[in-house]
C-alpha cells in the first residue's frame, strides 16, 4: 500500500521535494537553490540542466529522509514557478538556451511591436492577461529570434517549449526516450497563447508571436496521469499526476474552492488569488484573470489574480546587494528597533510594476530620506512595502469582485515574519490568518495528484485537513493607516516613466 504522495515544487529560488502523508502533513523534504543568472541589467536567467539535477537530488533526499522508496508513493504532483520559458530540442533533450525567468524585462520591445496601435490590451479579452514582459509567449519569441539556428529548429519540428513544470514531467517520464509533452491548464493560462474559454492553444496569437504549435505542450486537466515515472530512475512506474502553477497551487492547498476565497503568497513575489468559480471575470481594475485550476473532467475554475513581482526579492536584495544582515528573517530583527519607518517608503520596482499598475518603465525608488533615516527605518520600509503592494492589489480585488474580503490566507516564506504580518492585517483592515502547513504550495500540488488516483477523495478531504494556525487582527488606528497608504501612493508616482 502506498501511504504518501510526493510533492515536486520547482520555485524561482529553489527545488524542493515534500513527502505528504494522508492528512495532508509533511514527512520528510529536500531542497536546493539554484542560480540565479543576470547576464545584463533586467534579464534573469536559471540554466535548466541544473534545475533538472536540483529535482532528482530533492526527490533522492526526500525519499531517503522518510525511508521510503518508490513503492510507498501513490502519485507525485509537479508545481512550478509559472511564466518561467524553457525551450529545448526534442532529440538531444538539450536546452537551447536557458531558462528565461518570469521577471526578465528583455521582452519589453517585442511585447510593445505586438500589442502596436491596439496596444497592451490587445489580447486580453481572449487571454485574460496584458502584453507585459511576464509571460511566456514573448520569451519563447524572443528565444527563436536571437539563438542561432533555433527557427530553423523549431520549424523543422526539433525544438519544443515549456515552464518548467513541462521540462520536469518529459525528463522524468523518459525525456528523449518517450518523454511525455504536456502542461496543465493553469501553466498554459500564463502563455498568452490559450484562449481561456476553450482551454485550447489559439493558432492566430501563436502566428502573431511566430511559435510554430508544434513546439507547444499537449495542454491537460491539473489532475489526472499524465504519465509515469521511467524505468531506471527514482519513480519508476509512479503516475505523475497533478500539474498546478505555484500560485494556483497554494490556492488549492490553501482549500479556497468556494467563490470568493482568497490567499495570498509571499514569496519572491507575492500573488493573490480570488476562486471567482466557473465564471471568467473580466478586470477592470489591473488584474489579471486567469485559470484557477481544473479537476479531470469538470469544469475549469477561473480566478482573479494580483502579481506583484518584487517582494521577498527585496529582503534577498537587501542581504545581497547591500549587505545589511546574512539571513532574509534578520530583517525583522532590524526592523524591531524602530517605531516606524521614519518617513522613508521603499518602492520596489525593480523589474517594473506588476499589478495593478502594469508599468514595465517604472524603476525602484527609496523615498522621504532625511538624516534622520537608518538602517533599521529601511528594513522596515521594505516590509512595509511588502504591505502596501498587497493592499493595493485587494483594493483591486474588492473593486472588481464589488464584494469585499473578509480575511486573507496567507502563506510562502515571508509569514514567518510576524512584524509583517501584523502590519498587513493594520494596513488592509481584515484578519490574516496564517494555516499549520504553510507549505500550501507543495501541498496543493500532492492533493491534485491524490485526487487523481483516488488517494484523496476529493475537496472535501483538503477542506477536512486545512487547519488555522495563527490569526492577526487589525490594530491600527484608521488616520495613521491612511496617512502611511497616500505616502505610499506618492513614492509610487516617483518611480513612473523612469525608462524611455
Ligand atoms: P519562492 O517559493 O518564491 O522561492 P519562498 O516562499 O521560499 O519563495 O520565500 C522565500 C522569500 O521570502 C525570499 O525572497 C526571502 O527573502 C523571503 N523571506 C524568507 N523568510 C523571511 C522572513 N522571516 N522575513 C522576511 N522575508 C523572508
Amino acid at each position: 500500500m502506498a501511504d504518501y504522495v510526493l510533492a515536486i515544487d520547482q520555485g524561482t529560488t529553489s527545488s524542493r521535494a515534500i513527502v505528504f502523508n494522508h492528512a495532508g502533513e509533511i514527512v520528510s523534504s529536500g531542497q536546493l537553490e539554484h542560480d540565479q543568472i543576470f547576464p545584463r541589467a533586467g534579464w534573469v536567467e536559471h540554466n535548466p540542466e541544473q534545475i533538472w539535477n536540483n529535482v532528482r537530488e530533492a526527490v533522492g533526499l526526500a525519499l531517503t529522509r522518510a525511508n521510503v522508496t518508490y513503492t510507498d508513493i501513490a502519485a507525485v504532483g509537479i508545481t512550478n514557478q509559472r511564466e518561467t520559458a524553457v525551450v529545448w530540442n526534442r532529440r538531444t533533450g538539450k536546452p537551447v538556451y536557458n531558462a528565461i525567468v518570469w521577471q526578465d524585462t528583455r521582452t519589453q520591445k517585442i511585447a510593445d511591436e505586438l500589442g502596436g496601435d491596439a496596444g497592451p490590451e490587445k489580447y486580453k479579452a481572449i487571454v485574460g492577461l496584458p502584453l507585459a514582459t511576464y509571460f511566456s509567449g514573448p520569451k519563447v519569441k524572443w528565444i527563436l529570434d536571437n539563438v542561432e539556428g533555433a527557427r530553423e529548429a523549431a520549424d523543422a519540428g526539433d525544438l519544443v517549449f515549456g515552464n518548467t513544470d513541462t521540462w520536469v514531467l518529459w525528463n522524468m517520464t523518459g525525456g528523449v526516450d518517450g518523454g511525455v509533452h504536456v502542461t496543465d491548464v493553469t501553466n498554459a493560462s500564463r502563455t498568452m497563447l490559450m484562449d481561456l474559454d476553450t482551454l485550447s492553444w489559439r493558432e492566430d496569437i501563436a502566428a502573431d508571436m511566430g511559435i510554430p504549435l508544434s513546439m507547444l505542450p499537449e495542454i491537460k486537466s491539473s489532475s489526472e496521469v499524465y504519465g509515469k515515472g521511467r524505468p531506471g530512475g527514482l519513480l519508476p512506474g509512479v503516475p505523475i499526476a497533478g500539474i498546478l502553477g505555484d500560485q494556483q497551487a497554494a490556492t488549492f492547498g490553501q482549500a479556497c474552492f468556494e467563490v470568493g476565497q482568497a490567499k495570498n503568497t509571499y514569496g519572491t513575489g507575492n500573488f493573490m488569488l480570488l476562486n471567482t468559480g466557473t465564471e471568467k471575470v473580466m478586470s477592470e481594475n489591473g488584474l489579471l484573470t486567469t485559470v484557477c485550476y481544473k479537476i479531470g473532467d469538470q469544469p475549469a475554475r477561473y480566478a482573479l489574480e494580483g502579481s506583484i513581482a518584487v517582494t521577498g526579492s527585496l529582503i534577498q536584495w537587501l542581504r545581497d546587494n547591500l549587505g545589511m544582515f546574512s539571513d532574509a528573517p534578520d530583517v525583522e530583527w532590524l526592523a524591531r528597533k524602530v517605531d516606524d519607518n521614519g518617513g522613508a517608503y521603499f518602492v520596489p520596482a525593480f523589474s517594473g510594476l506588476f499589478a495593478p499598475h502594469w508599468r514595465s518603465d517604472a524603476r525602484g525608488a527609496l523615498v522621504g530620506l532625511t538624516r534622520y533615516v537608518n538602517k533599521n527605518h529601511i528594513a522596515r520600509a521594505a516590509l512595509e512595502a511588502v504591505a502596501f503592494q498587497t493592499r493595493e492589489v485587494l483594493d483591486a480585488m474588492n473593486a472588481d469582485s464589488g464584494v469585499d474580503l473578509t480575511e486573507l490566507r496567507v502563506d510562502g516564506g515571508m509569514v514567518q515574519n510576524e512584524l509583517l504580518m501584523q502590519f498587513q492585517a493594520d494596513q488592509l483592515g481584515v484578519d490574516v490568518v496564517r494555516p499549520k502547513v504553510a507549505e500550501t504550495t507543495a501541498l496543493g500540488a500532492a492533493y491534485a495528484a491524490g485526487i487523481a488516483v483516488g488517494f484523496w477523495q476529493g475537496e472535501q478531504d483538503v477542506i477536512a485537513n486545512w487547519a488555522e494556525d495563527k490569526r492577526w487582527t487589525p490594530s491600527m488606528d484608521e488616520g495613521e493607516r491612511e496617512r502611511l497608504y497616500r505616502n505610499w501612493k506618492k513614492a509610487v508616482s516617483k518611480t513612473l516613466d523612469w525608462v524611455d
